[in-house]
């Protein structure tokens, strides 16, 4: 009986931290705060934790805050995403000041710094900007199969290109060690507009001197 007891208080003991879930981190730009959802497992809340404190270290192309912040103006949760059709094929979506990460995003993180990215990514959604069906007619160098998907954008301004400065941002301040250039291709190709890819190409241009869209 006296075990049990025991084992019980443990319980509560365990149950009270782990609804503990707000997540600081202070930088000198500023501080930002996350409610981690708690039941995200101990392993993927602390790779998760991880990917913020590495946000934090990217200042933003004015240099005057970093992309947590940035991303902390829009989200303000992160959670699990439910086990449902919708958003099939995201590695996680934006709703309701929330991203919802699939547990793809973990299993793949071996390229942690593209998945930081896709928080950036999601958080543009937020201001917001949808994204529209893709079209090889307007992006010839799309892949054959992401004709008709809803998955591009119609200029720069998106999710795709801000993801896409943010992975420059993270090399050009030598953050990174992963060759991310197809990683960049697949998403510049993305943007509908000529001019914007354009403008893109010229941006990857500091980091991959033949890149090209
Ligand atoms: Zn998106």
């Amino acid at each position: 009986m006296k075990n049990h007891i025991l084992s019980l208080s443990f319980l509560f003991l365990f149950t009270s931290l782990a609804q503990a879930a707000p997540f600081t981190v202070e930088t000198k730009e500023g501080k930002s705060t996350f409610d981690i959802d708690d039941s995200f497992s101990a392993e993927q809340s602390m790779l998760m934790k991880n990917a913020l404190v590495k946000l934090s270290r990217v200042a933003t192309e004015v240099g005057k805050s970093n992309y947590l912040i940035w991303v902390s103006e829009r989200v303000t949760r992160i959670r699990p995403a439910p086990e449902t059709e919708e958003h099939a094929g995201a590695t996680a979506y934006y709703e309701d000041q929330s991203i919802f990460v699939k547990p793809v995003f973990f299993e793949s993180y071996n390229q942690s710094d593209f998945q930081i990215s896709i928080l950036v990514h999601e958080a543009r959604h937020s201001d917001p900007y949808p994204h529209v069906m893709c079209s090889r007619k307007l992006s010839p160098k799309l892949r054959p199969e992401m004709k008709k998907q809803i998955a591009c954008d119609g200029n720069e301004m998106g999710a795709y290109g801000t993801q896409f400065i943010f992975l420059i941002d993270l090399m050009k301040q030598n953050l990174n060690t992963q060759n991310l250039e197809a990683d960049l291709k697949d998403l510049g190709v993305r943007i509908l507009d000529e001019k914007a890819r354009e403008k893109l190409q010229n941006t990857a241009r500091t980091v991959f001197p033949d890149f090209s869209l």
